[in-house]
């Protein structure tokens, strides 16, 4: 049981890549319900723990080798607009990982010191180190998001971004990053639903900020500021991946499954200790 369907969710990777031509993905017509690669949603969620042990040993080798004289790392970049689901898949698709090989990293509103800064400057300290999975909850993409449907930038400015973040990512997966950007992507009543439920329970007031309707109100504004995001970064090296997330489930199996797939991609061996084994056992047994 689960082996045929673990098979199918193989080709997720091919049905949720955003190809590098613009134009090559039309974020309007696609139904963020869909569950592809997958039967549904409750199988998503039967599907999920089925990948936990792979992935905690390729964690676990990634670790080694960054420990030894490794210099690979990889950096998952959530994207979303408000309740997308972005904080769910730092807990589960995170939680499923040891804490210590992690390095996840939240971006608000920039502090005064930051803006003082190029935009990638936070970004840059917030770098997974060798060995480690940097896990990003929005990211340098809202200084082409947000930025640039409230208008936070001139226009030349936030426009000149996509080249300068096509450049950073290009130098970053030169210097062994394997960067896994995935775009989470709610219907718009799903959204409404999932605001509705926060203003609705005293245990989920907290995520709820005022601002969360302006935002929706700029709801096309938003579309169109993702739909270029996708046209203008999806490169070869470091592609997009839209992932439906009416299916919190299904999301959420979507994003571990290309993280698994990623770090397979590494062929990660055990690193070669430094020292002799059979000499060290012999040491050791003189010590009983
Ligand atoms: P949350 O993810 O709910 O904690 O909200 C973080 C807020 O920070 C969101 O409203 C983002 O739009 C905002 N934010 C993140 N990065 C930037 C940025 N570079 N410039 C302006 N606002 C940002
Ligand atoms: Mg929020």
């Amino acid at each position: 049981m689960g082996r045929k369907k673990l098979a199918r969710l193989d080709g997720i990777d091919d049905a949720l890549r955003v190809g590098p031509e613009p134009g090559a993905f039309d974020l309007a017509g696609m139904d963020r319900a869909a569950t592809p690669c997958v039967k549904d949603a409750a199988t998503a969620a039967e599907l999920r723990p089925l990948l936990g042990d792979e992935l905690a040993d390729l964690q676990e080798r990634l670790y080694a080798e960054g420990r030894t004289d490794g210099t690979r790392s990889v950096l998952l970049v959530v994207q979303g607009l408000d309740t997308a689901g972005k904080g769910g898949i730092v807990r589960h698709v995170a939680g499923m990982m040891d804490p210590q090989g992690l390095a996840i990293r939240s971006f608000g509103v920039p502090t005064p010191e930051e803006r003082e800064h190029d935009f990638l400057w936070r970004i840059r300290r917030a770098l997974p180190a060798p060995g480690r999975i940097g896990v990003f909850d929005r990211s340098h993409y809202e200084d082409v998001l947000v930025a640039r449907v409230k208008e936070l930038v001139a226009p030349e400015v936030w426009e000149a971004r996509y080249d300068e973040i096509v450049a950073f990512e290009r130098d970053l997966v030169a210097a062994g990053t394997t960067i896994v950007k995935v775009a989470l992507m709610v219907s718009r009543d799903e959204q409404y639903k999932r605001l509705a439920a926060r203003l609705d329970r005293p245990d989920k007031l907290w995520k709820y900020n005022p601002s969360d309707v302006d935002t929706r109100l700029q709801w096309d504004e938003y579309q169109a500021a993702y739909q270029a995001v996708l046209d203008r970064t999806s490169i070869p090296e470091a592609p997009w991946y839209v992932i439906p997330a009416d299916s919190k489930d299904y999301a959420r199996l979507a994003v571990t499954k290309l993280l698994l797939d990623a770090l397979r991609s590494l062929d990660l061996g055990w690193p070669t200790p430094d020292y002799d084994v059979d000499v060290e056992k012999a040491r050791l047994a003189k010590t009983r």
